[in-house]
C-alpha cells in the first residue's frame, strides 16, 4: 500500500470540457483522496506547475495552438520531474511512444477513462514520484558529499589530481592548476592530457617511471623536482596511486604531490649554516695563527735579549730585574701557546708525533723544571718513577711535556704545604709492543669541592671565582690537558677533598722502543755547554731589526761567523758572490719573502753557488701546515720563534756539521 501523508495533487491538461467532466467523475470514484486541477493549454500549465507540485500529471495529446509533446519537452526542461501520462486517440500510438521517449510513464486511449485505469495510473504516479524523489534526494547529497570533499582538497597546500589510463586529467585541485601555470604556463582542464600540458619529453623519466608503476597496480613515491620558467625549482613529493575499478582493474593514477620545498629549504640552510661554519673555524684558526705571529715576534726579542743579558756581567739589581722580565715573558708565552694549542685542537689540527724518546731522561728534566718553585713554596717534590717501565719508548714526548707541566704546575700553585708528588708506573702490556703508562700527580693542597669536579675541565673554567685573583691562571690548561691525553687514546680522571689534596691520574699508550738510550742528561748538558761553532758561515736572512740582532749576538756567542740580508733578493745576490755553510731564512719578508727565495735557490733560477745549501726556516708561526709549506718548499727544518737557544744550537750544529767536520 502506498501511503501519502498529503491529499495527493492531480493536474489535467485538456482543452475539451467534456473530456475533463469524464475524468473528474471518473476520478472522484477511485479511492484515492485528491485534489484536483486542470489547465486548458499549455501556458495555464505552466503556470499551475510552477506554484504547485503535482504526485500526477495527465497530457491530452491534442492542445490548441501545440502538442503534448513539445509541452513535455518544455515542462522537463523547466526541471519539474513529476511524472506524466498521455491520454491519446484512437491509432496515436505512435505519438504515444515519442511521449515515452520524452519521459511520460504511461498512456491510454480516452474512451477507457475509468476509475480502475485512472487508479491504476494515479498509483503508478505515486510511486514514480517517490523515487524521484528519492533519486533527487541521493543527487542532493552527493552533490553536497563532492562540495565537500572538493572543499577538502582544495584547502591543502598539496596537489592532487588524477588521470586515466590514457594520461588525460581526471580530476585536479587549484594547487595543481596553479603549480602547473607558474612553471608551464599551461591552462589546465578536465580532459586534457599530460602529453598535451607538458609536452612529449618534457615529463620526466622519473614521472613517466612513476605512473608506469603507478598503471602496474603499484604505490610509488618519488621526489620531483618542478619548474622550467620560474627561477627557483621547487620540490614534491609526490605518490602515485594506482586508481581500479569494481573489477579491481587499474583504469588510471592518482596522485597526492605534497610540498616537499620546506624541508629542502631546511636541509639547504643546513648545508650552508656548516659551510658558514667552516668558513668561521677557518677565520678563526687564521686569526689566531697572526695574532700568534705577531706576539712570538716581539717576545723573541724581548726573551732572547734578556737570556742574552743574563750571561752578561750585570749588578745584582739589574740582573733581578732582567730576570723577572725573563720570567714573565717566559709565562706570556705559555699562555699564548695554551691559546693557540687550544685553537689548534679546535680545529682538529694538532698533530702527534710518534718518535723514540727517554722517558726517564723526560721525567728528570720536568722535575729541574720545578725544583726551584717547590723550595720556593716550602713544599716537597717526588718523583717516584718505577724501575719497570723501559728506559726508550715511543710517543709524542712534546706532549707528554706539556700534559705533566699543566699537571703538576696547578699542583704546586695549588698547595701551601705538605708535597707534590709524580708516580710513574707500568700498568700492562699488550699486542705484543704497546704499553699504558700511568702517570699519578698527588698534592696536598686546597683540593677541589665536589661538585666542582666534573667542570674542572671545561675550557676556561676554573673552580672559584677568586681563583685567578689568588693564583692566575686563565682555565684552559686542564681543557687542553685532557684534549691532549684523549686524542692519544688515553684516559683522564681525579679524586678530590677540599682541603685535603688532590690526585689526578694519566693514563696514556706508548709503543715500545727498539732504539738504544741516549746521552744522559749531565753529558747532553755537556755538549751543549761547549757550544762552539767556529768556523760556521751562515746568511741570516731576517727584515725584522730586533730579531736581527737578537739572533747575530745568540750566533755570534757560539763563534758563528754571521752575515745579513734583509729579504729574499738581497739574499740570492749573496749567495751568487759568497759561499755559506748554511742559511736561515725568515719565512714573512718584504720585497721577496722566504718560501719564494727558497724556491728560487732550490731550482737554481739565479745561479747560486751552492743550491743544495741548508736552508732552516725561522717562523713565528705555530701551525702545522707552515711546517709543511716550509719543507715543500725545500727547506730542510724551521725553527719556531721566540727562538730557544739550545734547539737552535742543536739544528745548526746538524746542519752544518758535514761542513764542520770537512773543514
Ligand atoms: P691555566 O692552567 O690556564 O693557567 P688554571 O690553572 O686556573 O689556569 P686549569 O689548569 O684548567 O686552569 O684548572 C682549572 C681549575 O681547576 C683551576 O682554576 C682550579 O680551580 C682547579 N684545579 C686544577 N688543579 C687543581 C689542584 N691540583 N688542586 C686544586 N684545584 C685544582
Ligand atoms: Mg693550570
Amino acid at each position: 500500500m502506498i501511503s501519502q501523508s498529503y491529499p495527493i495533487r492531480i493536474l489535467l491538461v485538456d482543452d475539451d470540457e467534456i473530456d475533463i467532466m469524464a475524468f473528474r467523475r471518473a476520478l472522484k470514484k477511485t479511492a484515492i483522496e485528491h485534489e484536483f486541477f486542470t489547465a486548458m493549454n499549455a501556458e495555464q500549465c505552466l503556470e499551475i506547475l510552477t506554484a504547485h507540485s503535482f504526485d500526477c500529471i495527465f497530457f491530452d495529446y491534442q492542445l490548441p495552438g501545440t502538442d503534448g509533446l513539445s509541452l513535455l519537452k518544455k515542462v522537463r526542461s523547466a526541471g519539474i520531474n513529476s511524472p506524466v501520462a498521455v491520454l491519446t486517440s484512437q491509432g496515436d500510438e505512435k505519438i504515444a511512444v515519442e511521449m515515452m521517449k520524452a519521459g511520460a510513464f504511461d498512456y491510454f486511449p480516452k474512451d477507457e477513462v475509468s476509475a480502475d485505469t485512472l487508479s491504476r495510473i494515479v498509483r503508478q504516479g505515486i510511486l514514480l514520484n517517490r523515487i524521484n524523489k528519492d533519486k533527487e534526494e541521493a543527487e542532493k547529497a552527493l552533490k553536497e558529499n563532492n562540495q565537500k570533499l572538493n572543499a577538502i582538497i582544495e584547502s591543502t597546500t598539496s596537489m592532487i589530481f588524477s588521470y586515466d589510463k590514457n594520461l588525460n586529467y581526471t580530476a585536479f585541485n587549484s594547487k595543481h592548476a596553479e603549480v602547473v601555470r607558474r612553471n608551464y604556463a599551461k591552462e589546465i582542464s578536465l580532459g586534457v592530457s599530460l602529453n598535451e600540458i607538458f609536452g612529449s619529453g618534457v615529463a620526466s623519466d622519473q614521472i613517466i617511471y612513476a605512473f608506469q608503476k603507478a598503471l602496474d597496480g603499484q604505490t610509488h613515491v618519488e621526489v620531483v623536482e618542478i619548474g622550467d620558467l620560474s627561477v627557483n625549482t621547487h620540490y614534491f613529493e609526490m605518490k602515485f596511486n594506482p586508481v581500479f575499478n569494481d573489477q579491481a582493474e587499474v583504469v588510471g593514477v592518482a596522485v597526492y604531490g605534497e610540498d616537499f620545498e620546506e624541508r629542502k629549504q631546511a636541509e639547504r640552510d643546513i648545508l650552508q649554516a656548516k659551510i658558514d661554519a667552516e668558513q668561521m673555524a677557518k677565520q678563526k684558526s687564521e686569526f689566531l695563527s697572526n695574532m700568534s705571529h705577531e706576539i712570538r715576534t716581539p717576545m723573541n726579542a724581548i726573551i732572547g735579549l734578556s737570556e742574552l743579558l743574563l750571561r752578561t756581567k750585570l749588578e745584582d739589581t739589574v740582573y733581578e730585574n732582567i730576570k723577572s722580565i725573563k720570567y714573565s715573558a717566559d709565562n706570556l708565552l705559555v699562555i699564548i701557546n695554551d691559546i693557540l694549542d687550544f685553537s689548534k685542537i679546535e680545529s682538529g689540527k694538532i698533530e702527534f708525533e710518534e718518535i723514540d724518546f727517554d722517558l726517564h731522561a723526560k721525567v728528570n728534566e720536568i722535575k729541574k723544571t720545578f725544583i726551584f718553585k717547590a723550595k720556593e713554596k716550602g713544599i716537597d717534590l717526588n718523583f717516584e718513577i718505577a724501575e719497570s717501565i723501559p728506559e726508550m719508548i715511543k710517543g709524542d714526548p712534546y706532549r707528554l711535556n706539556q700534559i705533566l707541566l699543566n699537571l703538576l704546575s696547578n699542583a704546586i700553585k695549588f698547595t701551601k704545604e705538605g708535597a707534590v708528588t709524580l708516580k710513574v708506573e707500568n700498568l700492562r702490556e699488550y699486542g705484543g709492543n704497546q704499553m699504558d703508562i700511568q702517570f699519578s700527580v698527588i698534592d696536598s693542597g686546597i683540593g677541589i669541592a665536589e661538585e666542582k669536579i666534573n667542570s674542572v675541565f671545561e675550557s676556561y673554567t676554573q673552580a672559584s671565582l677568586d681563583t685567578t685573583r689568588n693564583f692566575g691562571g686563565t682555565g684552559l690548561g686542564l681543557a687542553i690537558t685532557r684534549r691532549l691525553v684523549i686524542l692519544q687514546n688515553g684516559e683522564i680522571s681525579l679524586v678530590s677533598k677540599l682541603g685535603k689534596g688532590t690526585t689526578f691520574t694519566v693514563r696514556i699508550p706508548f709503543k715500545k722502543s727498539d732504539a738504544k738510550a741516549m746521552l744522559h742528561d749531565d753529558q747532553k748538558q755537556e755538549i751543549l755547554e761547549r757550544k762552539d761553532l767556529s768556523g760556521l758561515k751562515v746568511l741570516l736572512v731576517e727584515d725584522n731589526a730586533i730579531n736581527k740582532y737578537v739572533a747575530c749576538q745568540v750566533l755570534e756567542l757560539w763563534n758563528v761567523h754571521v752575515e745579513t740580508a734583509e729579504n729574499g733578493v738581497i739574499a740570492l745576490e749573496a749567495l751568487k758572490k759568497n759561499d755559506y755553510d748554511l742559511v736561515l731564512m725568515d719565512l714573512q719578508m718584504p720585497v721577496m719573502d722566504g718560501i719564494e727565495a727558497t724556491k728560487r735557490i732550490r731550482n737554481r733560477v739565479d745561479r747560486v753557488r751552492d743550491s743544495n745549501i741548508p736552508i732552516i726556516a725561522l717562523t713565528a708561526d705555530a701551525f702545522p701546515e707552515t711546517k709543511t709549506k716550509v719543507l715543500e718548499a725545500g727547506m730542510n727544518d724551521l725553527l719556531t720563534k721566540p727562538l730557544e737557544q739550545e734547539e737552535m744550537f742543536k739544528k745548526i750544529k746538524q746542519y752544518g756539521m758535514k761542513i764542520i767536520k770537512a773543514a
